[in-house]
Order: C-alpha cells, then structure tokens, then sequence
C-alpha cells in the first residue's frame, strides 16, 4: 500500500541524513522532493504545491534548523500536514436512522457490491446491528446475482424486485420491508455505470431525494488517482454525499487518491477496502495512514 509514495518520501529525507549540519538549501532541496513524490502519487499539483508551502512555513515558524534534531522535526511536520490532508481527525458513521438507511454511489466496478457486504458484515459483526442489503441494479441481473452471493456469503437478507424496473420504488419498497421485519440499517446498492453520465446521476439523485439516507457513501477505487477526484467531484455536486469509501488500497503503490479527495470534496474518507474478501474493511485513520506512509 502506497509503497512507491514511502520509498520516494524515505529518499527526500535521506537528503538530511549524512549532512553535519542542516542548512536552509538541505530543507529546501528536501521539500522540493516531498513535493516531486506526491505529483509521482498522482497529487493535483496545487495541491502539492500547497502542502510544501505549508510545511516550509511551519519549519520556519517552528525555527526547525536550531533544534537539535532538524531531520526529525521536519518529518513531524510532513507527518502532521499528510495526516490534515487526509482529514485530521477519524469520521464516524451516522447510524442514528430507525431503520438506518445507507446509499452506496459509484461508477461500475469500483467496488460498490463488495463494499456493500464488507459494510453490512461490518455492522452485523462489529456493531451487533442487523442489515439488510438491497439490490437497485435494474439494467444488469448479474449484479443482483452478485449481491445474493455476497449476502449468502456472510448470513444477511438481500432484498430485490427482479421485475420491477423503478429503483426508487425498489428502494422505498426494501425500507418498508426493513421497518416490518426488525431491520435497523438498510444497505441501498445502486447501478453504476463505467463512466459518470447524466442517465446515472439522473437516477441516483432520485433514489437519494426520495429515500432521504441518513449516509450516502461514495466508493472509489483508489488505483485510479486523479479520476477518482474528478469522479468524487461530480457525484458530490449531485448528491452532496456524506463520506468516501476508498477501496482496492491493497493494490494502490502511489496513494494520489487517498491524499486529494478530501481537499477536493471536503468530505472524509469514512472507511477504506483493503481486498476482496468480506472483512478487508477498515476505518480509515488518518494519523495512522501517514504514520505507514512515512514508515
Ligand atoms: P461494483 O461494480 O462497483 O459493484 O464493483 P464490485 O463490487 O463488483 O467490484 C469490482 C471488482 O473489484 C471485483 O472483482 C471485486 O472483487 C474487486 N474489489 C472490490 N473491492 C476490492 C478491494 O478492496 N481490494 C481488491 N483487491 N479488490 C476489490
């Protein structure tokens, strides 16, 4: 994870190392190679270009070349200026519906189905709730079939309308069906399509306008770097959604996605997928995602 991200970060600091004393050109030089590895992780430029200027201001705030350890405090700030960039602090889940309803947004294959069950599994395991999963793919059966196996798979309801061809009466139908039989969340998986067009949003605006979700999640697949903020972008400006989920990050070596989207949207990334199976889920912590990123 995001290991091509840490090998150029561990070179920009090897910079410091090896010199007796730590001149204004080392930590220049230095942050000028922060800032060459985030555009390597495919970082919007402004936004990288923000962070160094950010950091070169806080050393020089702090008076970073008098202290005794340079090196290490200016890792520090690096550290503290990754962990704002992915949103400071950790973002909880609104589960205060009764039922809570959950809507999952996204293109085709970046994860939403799975993600639907590590969620639900999540809950059912982790939060001693009880989901139901709904399937709102009208256009492709197999993505219905998908979601029985997932739901199968870890022991939760899946509900479906194979004839109805209405997401919105689907969805309404499923929170009907969820309040009558002692479901308190309700997990909305919708039809995505391979790339953001006006049909789709169409659709999922009417489905959130007409379900109200107490959480609309947007999933992402962070391997696409900046796609994925362009994507983030205009699912936000249509539905103003309430967290991101990040997922295939086992797979992503660069972390362009995870560092920008927040900045971006200003919305945080809620939770993170980490694989395929039904417990590759995390919470995403911030600090924590900068601690591994800087090793
Ligand atoms: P959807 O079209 O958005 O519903 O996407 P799917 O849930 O069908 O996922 C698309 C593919 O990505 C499937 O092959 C999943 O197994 C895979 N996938 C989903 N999440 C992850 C993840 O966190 N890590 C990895 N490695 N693969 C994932």
């Amino acid at each position: 994870m995001f290991d091509n991200l840490s090998d150029k970060l561990d070179k920009a600091f090897h910079i410091l190392k090896g010199h007796g004393k730590i001149t204004e050109v080392n930590v220049a030089e230095t942050l000028k190679e922060v800032r060459r590895a985030l555009l390597d992780a495919d970082v919007n430029f402004k936004i990288a270009k923000d962070f160094t200027t950010r950091v070169k201001e806080k050393a020089i705030g702090q008076d970073v070349l008098t202290t005794l350890q340079p090196g290490q405090l200016l890792v520090k700030l690096v550290k503290d200026e990754l962990t704002e960039l992915m949103g400071g602090d950790v973002a909880g889940i609104n589960l205060s519906g009764n039922p809570t309803v959950i809507l999952m947004s996204g293109l085709q294959g970046s994860g939403k189905t799975t993600f639907s069950g590590k969620l639900a599994n999540y809950l059912l395991t982790k939060k001693n709730k009880k989901p139901l999963l709904v399937a709102c793919d009208i256009y492709r059966p197999a993505a219905i079939q998908q979601l029985y196996v997932v739901g199968d798979s870890i022991g939760v309801e899946v509900y479906s309308e194979p004839e109805n061809k209405n997401p919105v009466e689907i969805a309404q139908n499923a929170i009907k069906h969820a309040k009558a039989n002692g479901f308190n969340v309700v997990i909305v998986d919708t039809a995505g399509r391979l790339a953001v067009d006006a049909a789709m949003m169409d659709e999922i605006a009417r489905v959130h306008k007409a379900i109200q979700p107490q959480e609309t999640l947007f999933v992402v697949d962070s391997m696409t770097g900046q796609d994925a903020v362009n994507t983030a972008k205009a699912f936000n400006d249509i539905l103003n959604f309430d967290g991101v989920i990040l997922t295939k990050l086992d797979g992503d070596t660069r972390g362009g996605a995870a560092l920008s989207i927040k900045t971006v949207v200003n919305k945080p990334i809620k939770f993170v997928g980490t694989g395929e199976k039904m417990d590759a889920i995390d919470v995403f912590y911030p600090v924590r995602m900068a601690e591994r990123i800087l090793g």
